[in-house]
């Protein structure tokens, strides 16, 4: 029998992140201010504690990870690293397929990683509440049960459509004891402004952002900051002990060398969490194909430009040199919810633009057809995010059959999808159809970010 299970012992959990921005040839570079000039870590300071500010901006390759945040992870952490044998003898591949189940969280993938650590550091700096939006929900849930742990307050600020379509995660903030409002909300000035011009919108990542920021910066005891589920550069670090996890357990099962790393990207942090280990690998010289997978209909790095761009709507967040869509896109209301948004991970995109990375869109009735088959061999229902993932994984062992290549392949399963199965009901109904972005709706949702400034394109060409 192949081993389908390979475990970490606790105590050889990872003691330290890995920082990407160490080892970029050339680095990401800075947010900018209103002024166009790089923002300063005190014009942050409203929004973030400094301690994570100092994370942000750092360049050191290893950051410790703090004993009581580890002492938290190991409620689930080092996770399993699984392999999908039944899914390899159905595609009958010679390629050997690996994963790192992120579903077994408390919350039920990846964020609570970050989650935990942000709120740490937050207590640590004093604060007494988080605020956030959450867009399927996954995000609130990890930050709820995140703050509950460490004894804050939460406020949840949640797209409304998902809101509508996903009541199930509300209860579990609510049984996580946070508070959690449908966005846009009357509850700002955002979110009021917004509520008058189109009183029926299905609200976006963006507008929440925009509302759960006023409502840190506008907390007058100055306890409260903002706590953000994705893109910035200290969401991706903390999810790196993913991907260092991983290298071990590939080693404990006699692998010498992975050849695709795979992971669905929305704002990138499970994609970095899993990859930016091997990313490293790949600049110091290993020849290893890694592929960020997203929805045809937010096709952010596949048709977004490298753009400075705001993080929200409303334009409160500094600007990033990001692929983006344009901070007014409004996507179409597909079920990966948390791959709807409209920029991406700095860190992610300038690995793009080095050509580290080859990314890739699929559209959702592919990926529902990739789950369905997950499913029915190897059993998890996975998020519709991940569902992303599963088809570029199904694609790649499909074509090492084709090559006769026994390839590994590892993947990140970024989430279970048991409260997303309105969505497979609507597929197996053959309610869902293709969702890919027209030329004309990139074109009007880009009008937002002209005459911006223009982030350099910097690459070596080496990749
Ligand atoms: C939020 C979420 C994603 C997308 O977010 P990233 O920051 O790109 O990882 C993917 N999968 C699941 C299960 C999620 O909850």
């Amino acid at each position: 029998m192949k081993p389908v299970k390979i475990m970490l012992e606790e105590k050889k959990i990872p003691r330290a992140w890995y920082n990407l921005a160490a080892d970029l040839p050339n680095p990401a570079q800075p947010p900018l201010g209103p002024d166009g000039q790089p923002v300063s870590p005190q014009m942050l300071g409203k929004v973030f504690p400094m301690n994570l500010i100092e994370q942000e901006m750092s360049r050191e390759r290893w950051i410790k990870i703090p004993e009581e945040v580890l002492g938290i992870l190991y409620r689930w952490r080092p996770t399993p690293l699984r392999r999908a044998v039944f899914l390899e003898q159905y595609l009958k591949t010679p390629a050997r397929i690996y994963y790192k189940d992120e579903s077994v969280s408390p919350a039920g993938s990846h964020k609570p990683n970050t989650a935990v650590a942000q709120a740490w550091y937050n207590k640590e700096f004093g604060i007494k509440k988080l605020s956030t939006e959450t867009g399927a929900g996954q995000w609130g849930c990890a930050l709820a049960f995140a703050c509950k742990l460490l004894d804050l307050e939460c406020k949840v600020f949640m797209v409304r459509i998902s809101f509508d379509q996903k009541p199930l995660r509300k209860m579990m903030m609510k049984v996580w004891g946070a508070d959690c409002v449908a966005s846009p909300s009357p509850e700002t000035n955002a979110g009021r402004e917004i509520l008058k011009e189109t009183p029926d919108t299905p609200g976006s990542l963006g507008i929440a952002i925009s509302e759960a920021v006023e409502r840190a910066v506008m907390d007058p005891s100055g306890k409260t900051r903002y706590a953000l589920g994705s893109v910035l550069n200290h969401v991706m670090l903390h999810q790196t002990i993913i991907g260092l996890e991983a290298k071990e357990q590939l080693k404990i099962a006699g692998e010498k060398k992975v050849d695709v790393v795979i992971g669905c990207a929305g704002g990138g942090s499970n994609f970095a969490g899993i990859s930016f280990p091997f990313v490293c690998d790949k600049i110091h010289g290993e020849k290893i194909t890694i592929l960020p997978v997203e929805p045809t209909a937010c096709p952010t790095l596949t048709r977004g430009p490298f753009a400075y761009d705001h993080g929200d709507i409303a334009k409160m967040t500094p600007l990033l040199a990001m692929h983006s869509l344009g901070h007014g896109f409004i996507p179409p209301a597909i079920h990966a919810g948390g791959l709807r948004y409209h920029g991406m991970s700095p860190l992610v995109s300038q690995a793009v633009i080095e050509g580290l990375l080859e990314p890739r869109a699929y559209d959702q009735m592919k990926c529902y057809e990739a789950a369905l088959l997950w499913a029915r061999t190897e059993g998890l229902i996975v998020a519709p995010e991940t569902s992303h993932a599963i088809a570029g994984v199904i694609d790649e062992a499909v074509r090492a059959r084709e090559e006769g290549k026994g390839k590994t392949i590892l993947f990140c399963l970024s989430g279970h999808g048991l409260m997303d199965l309105a969505g497979y009901d609507k597929y197996l109904n053959g309610e869902l159809k293709e969702a890919a972005l027209s030329e004309e709706f990139l074109r009007k949702s880009l009008e937002s970010i002209q005459g911006y400034p223009q982030p350099q394109v910097r690459k070596t060409g080496k990749w």
